[in-house]
């Protein structure tokens, strides 16, 4: 039975993200009558962007507390909710998937697409009746003895619900059905970025993803992990996981190296190149680095890429060592929203109690995802969120 747009419901949930798909199903699967409005033509959009088209969902193999160590000091917050809904939960919630666990720890669906997760978020909503509208926008809220009564929507219909939830996601579709309910948005700011670089010749590296290298920001301790080149500078997860901290003007430092020291490094090569000594320096290195970013170090130390290696001298090796261990590149921005993952900012954590994701300011709000004030590392952290206050705020509803 088609249910008309004045019918009641339970929860009336604002935004068919992961978020809201997630809270939904849960308010349903407790008998609740929700309806789910969208203003894209179809579901979860950014949905299916996430993890390059495969889809990184969460982050297994971490205890809670390192888990909400991933989202700064706001992480706390999430001790909560994740105890109801956590990793394990959300494993099982998608076992039917099937799921592919990484080494790192990272989930991805066995098939690797994105797709596949969406279209069990739909089978979900449709098993539990969850009535979905699309190309629907919330345009505001409407007031009944203090509670909201029913949501307007841009072509002025009217939905009414006994709870409504906001899942609406972060800077791109803006903040004004939370603000206008009186919460406080805190400062808004890109997160996970990519890098551009003053170094144009990256461009020539686009794609090139060099795994555990170091990566030094200014003077800072050097940290390991994955960085991706791009057309325009950096990226990948160390870079994007740093990115809250780069400034114009910074200099960053790879090291393709670091678990070697400048003097383990002059042995190996020493020893390498008496090895081989009739063989090109190009034609040596080319198993410990990639051919085309060799090309660019071996440019740098001045060293002609068909060099014989035992005519290398001294000196050349010692600037071949120091640019294998310290490529510098000098940051001209850090991209904005437009290409940034996720939000920082959002709905202030002081005014929804993290139990039940409600509104300590509206009694008939909840909140869920990327919305919220709560923003984490790549890994597949910032999903996990959106599905634990997702599932959280679904279950609370009454
Ligand atoms: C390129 C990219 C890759 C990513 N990869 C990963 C990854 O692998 N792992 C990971 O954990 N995270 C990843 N993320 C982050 C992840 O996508 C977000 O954390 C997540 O999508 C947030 O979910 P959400 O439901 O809160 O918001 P969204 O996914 O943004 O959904 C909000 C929905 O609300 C709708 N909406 C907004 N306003 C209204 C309104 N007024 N009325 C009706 N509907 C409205 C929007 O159209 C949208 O569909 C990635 C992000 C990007 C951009």
């Amino acid at each position: 039975m088609v249910m008309s747009l004045k019918s009641k419901y339970n929860l009336c949930v604002i935004g068919g993200g992961p978020a809201g798909m997630m809270a939904a199903i849960s308010a349903s699967l407790k008998g609740k009558r929700v309806v789910l409005l969208e203003k894209n033509k179809s579901l979860g959009a950014k949905l299916l962007l996430t993890g390059g088209g495969k889809c990184n969902l969460t982050h297994t193999n971490l205890s809670n507390k390192d888990f909400v160590s991933k989202f700064q000091k706001q992480g706390d917050f999430l001790l909560s909710p994740l105890s109801v809904f956590g990793v394990k939960e959300t494993m099982e919630f998608f076992k039917e998937l099937p799921l592919k666990v990484e080494l790192d720890g990272r989930v991805f669906p066995k098939s690797e697409k994105a797709r596949d997760v969406l279209d069990f978020f739909k089978k979900k909503l449709k098993e539990n009746k969850v009535k979905v509208l699309l190309g629907v926008e919330t345009a505001n809220f409407q007031f009944k003895d203090g509670k909201i009564e029913k949501v307007v929507l841009r072509d002025k219909k009217e939905i009414f619900a006994d709870n409504f939830l906001i899942a609406t996601g972060g800077k791109a579709y803006g903040y004004e059905l939370p603000k206008s309910i009186g919460h406080t948005i805190t400062e808004l700011k890109p997160a996970l970025s990519p890098v551009q670089t003053k170094e144009k010749w990256v461009s020539i590296l686009k794609g090139l993803s060099l795994r555990k290298v170091g990566v030094s920001l200014n003077k800072n301790k050097s940290i390991k992990g994955d960085v991706l080149f791009t057309h325009f500078g950096l990226s990948g997860p160390l870079i994007l996981n740093l990115s809250e901290r780069i400034k114009p003007r910074d200099k960053i430092f790879i090291d393709l190296f670091p678990d070697k020291s400048i003097d383990d490094l002059n042995k190996d090569l020493l020893s390498l190149f008496e090895k081989d000594s009739k063989k090109t320096i190009k034609n040596i290195l080319s198993g410990l680095v990639s051919s085309k970013l060799l090309d660019i170090v071996l440019n740098f130390s001045g060293i002609n890429k068909d060099q014989i290696s035992r005519n290398i001298k001294k000196e050349e090796r010692r600037k071949l060592i120091k640019n294998l261990k310290k490529i510098e590149f000098n940051v001209v921005t850090v991209l904005g929203f437009e290409k940034a993952m996720v939000t920082k900012g959002g709905v202030s954590l002081k005014e929804i109690d993290s139990k039940t994701m409600q509104s300590k300011i509206m009694e008939n709000l909840y909140f869920a995802g990327e919305v919220i004030d709560l923003n984490g590392e790549t890994g597949g952290f910032n999903l996990q969120m959106c599905f634990t206050t997702g599932f959280v705020a679904g279950k609370s509803i009454f």
